[in-house]
């Protein structure tokens, strides 16, 4: 018989603001029912208390934690090790922490939880991609898109500058050739595309009736299409391209496949991520 214990092992995010951040409901239903004693904690963390928040962590003990808004660039200084993938996309959303040693190891995983999600419609190797938009969300999902294989990407975006810095970050340290494409109204889709991601924050709840501004009548029958607006899963985005014949895959699979990839870098652990995807559905429906 294994001795009970009182001591459960942490896991958590820094945020602020982080009352309206789900993945805490994801991750402590996930690892209630893998009975791993291991916890969640959502913390509000302001900026000027970042520093205060990591010594915490490390001084209690937890595994590691997710860092977001504001802190994805500003934890930086606070790592010993940076993964090759986040060197790249110069952003933080995961932290690892290893003892005797203590190291604090930065991952990215939203472009990795992307890259997951979207393995179960297409393999990414030897793909033409488009990414719409330039944000955070758009970095992480062209490099590590990029590092899966394809063999183009084009990145379009509304501000143009920062559209070009993307397309040349992708271009000189990744294999993948890319390029940026001015965003001009009714967007036509290149001939051959194969993956078509709104990594913008258009259509994001509660704009849901909003949607990224592409004539989808080129979007060539049985590209994939996706969105990584997560609320409301099923984006009029992906509804309208659906309706013109698009293999869609939501927001939803991009937020459970990180969840499960940071969970296996904390704990070794391979999460259900059917038990996570039913939370975020009742979360959302309500
Ligand atoms: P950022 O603020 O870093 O970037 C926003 C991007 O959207 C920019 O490219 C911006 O263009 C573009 N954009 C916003 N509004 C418009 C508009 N009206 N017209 C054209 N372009 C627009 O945000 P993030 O990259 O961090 O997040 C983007 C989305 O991704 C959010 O909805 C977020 O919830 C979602 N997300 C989902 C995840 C998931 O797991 N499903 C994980 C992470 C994020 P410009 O440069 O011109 O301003």
């Amino acid at each position: 018989m294994t001795e009970r214990t009182f001591l459960a092992e942490l896991t958590g995010s820094f945020s602020t603001s982080a009352a309206q951040n789900p993945t805490v409901a994801i991750m402590e239903a996930a690892f209630a029912e893998a009975d791993l004693g291991i916890r969640y904690i959502n913390c509000e963390v302001p900026s000027n208390r970042l520093a205060d928040a990591v010594r915490g962590a490390i001084g209690q003990g937890w595994l590691g934690f997710n860092c977001s808004i504001p802190h994805k660039l500003a934890i930086l200084e606070h790592l010993d090790e940076l993964a090759p993938s986040a060197a790249i996309i110069g952003a933080v959303n995961t932290v690892i922490i290893r003892r005797d040693p203590d190291r604090l190891i930065g991952e990215n995983t939203d472009g990795q939880g992307f890259v997951a999600s979207l393995r179960t419609v297409i393999d990414p190797m030897g793909q033409h991609v488009v990414v719409l938009g330039a944000g955070g969300a758009a970095r992480a999902i062209a490099v590590e898109t990029a590092l899966a294989g394809a063999t183009s990407i084009t990145i379009v975006n509304r501000t143009p500058d920062r559209g070009q810095e993307l397309a040349d970050l992708i271009d000189t340290r990744t294999p993948a050739a890319a390029r940026f494409l001015p965003w001009t109204p009714q967007l036509h889709v290149p001939h051959g595309t194969g993956v078509l991601i709104n990594a913008t924050s258009i259509g994001f709840h509660p704009d849901e009736a909003d949607m990224p501004d592409v004539d989808l009548a080129t979007v060539e029958a049985g590209t994939v299409v996706a969105d990584v607006v997560a609320n409301p899963p099923r984006s009029r985005f992906l509804q309208a391209a659906e309706e013109h014949g698009a293999v869609t895959l939501d927001g939803l699979g991009m937020l459970v496949n990180q969840a499960l990839t940071n969970a296996r870098l904390w704990t070794g652990h391979d999460l259900d991520g059917a038990v996570m995807r039913r939370v975020l559905e009742e979360i959302f429906a309500g």
